[in-house]
């Protein structure tokens, strides 16, 4: 096997038997007799190498090895499946299917009514034993999601009802699927905002009827050798799961590019495509191929791209923490999304300048009960520790519709998108609003870190002034707002004259924008940030932002799209916030393009007749 080693400087290409040549010589690479279909390795050393300069050595020796290539299948691969993005990067490797979960057993043959009402039980503390176990050892967004299926597990309502049904004769698998059906239904019931709830109850549910009947648990594979997961679509408490280690990427036959096992896999750096039919059709121990930039999903690769691809996600890992900005030199700040302490950890790590949204509501997720000021204090004092020197914009908790808190309530809706949340919810539930200003506040003077406090869905210039005042009354000196409605975009202006910044949330401005809910698969065609009319939103927003000389960012999914995020800096975004594994690869695409080409690329993307059509002609432009 050939490699090709690159390791602080200068960099030495070489092969097993010993030899290697300087790698900044293309003649004497050559003269090794690599080529495109042998395995390339890279092994580089982000604290000591340079990792710019890396990834273009990269991409000449992979160009010259004849192994380079993005997401279009060459003559030696096979097919290519269509998706969704979720997650950026590429990752190959082989196929681990998710085992199907076990159906609901209407028939069962009658047993003992005392031991079926034991069977049933024992299997619901095991799954909550076993959540909890798991969440014991998994980072704190994991956790959350773990204990909230824990408690449903250990919920008494539910095990007073199982046990009635076993004592009405049912079987054990019997009584756990009759008695879970009602809650189920009342949750599918409530609204869309509650669908990932009604997945932890399935899951609770699927997994004690396993153990009852001995049948191997639904989830994910156990093995750890790496593999690419695919499935129809994760449960939450799957995706909390997820290791980054072994798991090289994701494919999902539903699920939507905003859902939770998205953000997830982003806040993992796992590549993912969602919403992808075809993955039905793969098998494990499949070779493929995933973009997660492009969506798409390449059947049995040839060899050489399964080994530039090697080398590429190496290479990802490379980390330069250098200011980010066009070619030539206009300051766009690399900011990570992030949504617990240990991710901050990790985002500082990959090199961010700044946290740009802590999404507080991750935070605390599967709590019944609002953090205290203390809590909240320790919490949002680490983020400002792990960016010691820098700024980080708080988020205040974001509540309702896909993001129901337990402890921010609004009166029952038909349609929870659309109701009372968000700054709606947090300006009915006065304690949690002034205890987490109060806390906010508190950080703030500590001193560690720049910090702002930012408004979740806000809608008008009263509700940002109404904020403004909130947060500065509290002592908070730096305010902003989101801007994720349509209306805020078109009436930025208005906004920004309260406050000092705005950050364009595009999950939520697509979704309201295109009228289609982020968490439906089936809608996923409409969720695109490319779409021109999303754009034209972006660009208003940006133009108050520049007119009144302050800062609008993008903290939505579009900022980790390297070649979106060049058309968002030629748009007028003076900062773009995204999951840390994004943060290298945005960096080094806006660092390869002056400004004036990024204004080009925008009208371009502007003056486009659809999503796909903006994207192929930027991506076209980018690669000329
Ligand atoms: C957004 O809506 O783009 C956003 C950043 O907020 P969230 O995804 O947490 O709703
Ligand atoms: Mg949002």
């Amino acid at each position: 096997m050939a490699s090709i080693v690159a390791s602080g400087r200068p960099v030495r290409v070489g092969k097993p038997d010993g030899k290697s040549v300087d790698g900044r010589s293309v003649l004497r690479v050559l003269g090794l007799g690599i080529h495109g279909t042998h395995d390339v390795e890279l092994l580089l050393d982000p604290a000591d190498g340079d990792a710019e300069a890396d990834a273009a050595l990269l991409d000449r020796l992979l160009e010259l090895l004849g192994a380079a290539g993005p997401a279009i299948p060459g003559a030696e691969d096979g097919r290519v499946l269509v998706g969704i993005s979720a997650s950026h990067g590429t990752a190959a490797g082989v196929v681990a299917r998710m085992a199907d979960r076990a159906a609901p057993r209407p028939a069962e043959p009658a047993e003992d009514a005392a031991l079926a009402g034991r069977r049933a039980l024992a299997a619901l503390a095991t799954v909550a034993d076993d959540f909890r176990a798991r969440g014991a050892i998994s980072w704190p967004a994991a956790r959350a999601v773990l204990e909230a299926g824990a408690s449903i597990a250990g919920d008494p309502a539910l095990h007073e009802d199982v046990a009635r049904l076993t004592g009405a004769g049912r079987s054990a698998p019997e009584a756990l699927t009759e008695a879970i059906q009602p809650f189920r239904d009342t949750i599918a019931a409530a609204g869309g905002d509650l669908a990932q709830r009604v997945a932890d109850i399935e899951d609770v549910r699927d997994r004690a009827i396993a153990i009852c009947l001995g049948l191997p648990l639904p989830g994910l594979p156990d093995r750890s050798d790496p593999y690419v997961l695919v499935a129809h679509d994760l449960a939450p408490a799957d995706a909390a799961l997820l290791d980054p280690a072994v798991v090289l990427a994701i494919v999902t036959v539903g699920g939507g590019p905003t859902g939770h096992t998205a953000i997830l896999a982003r806040e993992l750096g796992i590549p993912a495509v969602v919403a992808c039919p075809g993955a039905s059709e793969l098998t494990s121990g499949q070779q493929v191929a995933v973009f997660g930039t492009e969506g798409t999903v390449v059947v049995e690769p040839s060899a050489a791209r399964r080994a530039a691809i090697g080398a590429r996600r190496t290479l990802s890992t490379a980390a330069s923490g250098a200011p980010g900005g066009t070619a030539d030199g206009h300051r766009v700040a690399m900011l990570a999304n992030v949504g617990s302490p240990d991710r901050a950890v990790v985002a500082r790590a990959a090199g961010a300048e700044g946290v740009g949204l802590l999404r507080t509501e991750f935070c605390f997720e599967g709590r019944s009960q609002a953090p205290t000021v203390a809590e909240q204090v320790a919490v949002y004092g680490q983020v400002a520790q792990a960016f010691a020197g820098t700024r980080v914009v708080i988020r205040l908790l974001d509540a309702g519709a896909d993001k129901p808190l337990p402890y921010v309530r609004s009166a029952s809706e038909d349609n929870p998108a659309l109701g009372v949340r968000g700054l709606r919810a947090l300006r009915q539930a006065d304690d949690v609003l002034a205890d987490q200003l109060a806390a906010i506040a508190l950080v703030a003077a500590a001193g560690d870190a720049e910090i702002s406090a930012m408004a979740p869905m806000v809608a008008t210039a009263e509700e940002a002034r109404w904020f403004a005042e909130a947060a500065r009354a509290a002592g908070i000196s730096r305010v902003g707002v989101m801007i994720e409605i349509p209306a805020a975009a078109l009436a930025a202006a208005g906004l920004l004259a309260q406050v000092d910044f705005a950050s364009v949330g595009t999950n939520d401005l697509t979704q309201y924008t295109f009228a289609a809910d982020r968490g439906i698969a089936a809608l996923a065609g409409l969720q695109s940030p490319w779409h021109p009319a999303l754009l034209r939103l972006i660009e208003m927003a940006a133009g108050a932002g520049d007119e009144s000389g302050r800062p609008v960012g993008v903290c939505g999914e579009a900022a980790a799209d390297p070649a979106l995020a060049v058309v968002l800096v030629g748009l007028g975004v003076s900062s773009l916030s995204m999951a840390a594994a994004s943060i290298a690869a945005v960096r080094a695409q806006v660092g390869r393009v002056p400004l004036d080409e990024c204004r080009r690329l925008s009208r371009l993307a502007l003056a486009a007749g659809s999503a796909e059509a903006a994207r192929e002609a930027v991506s076209a432009a980018l690669a000329r």
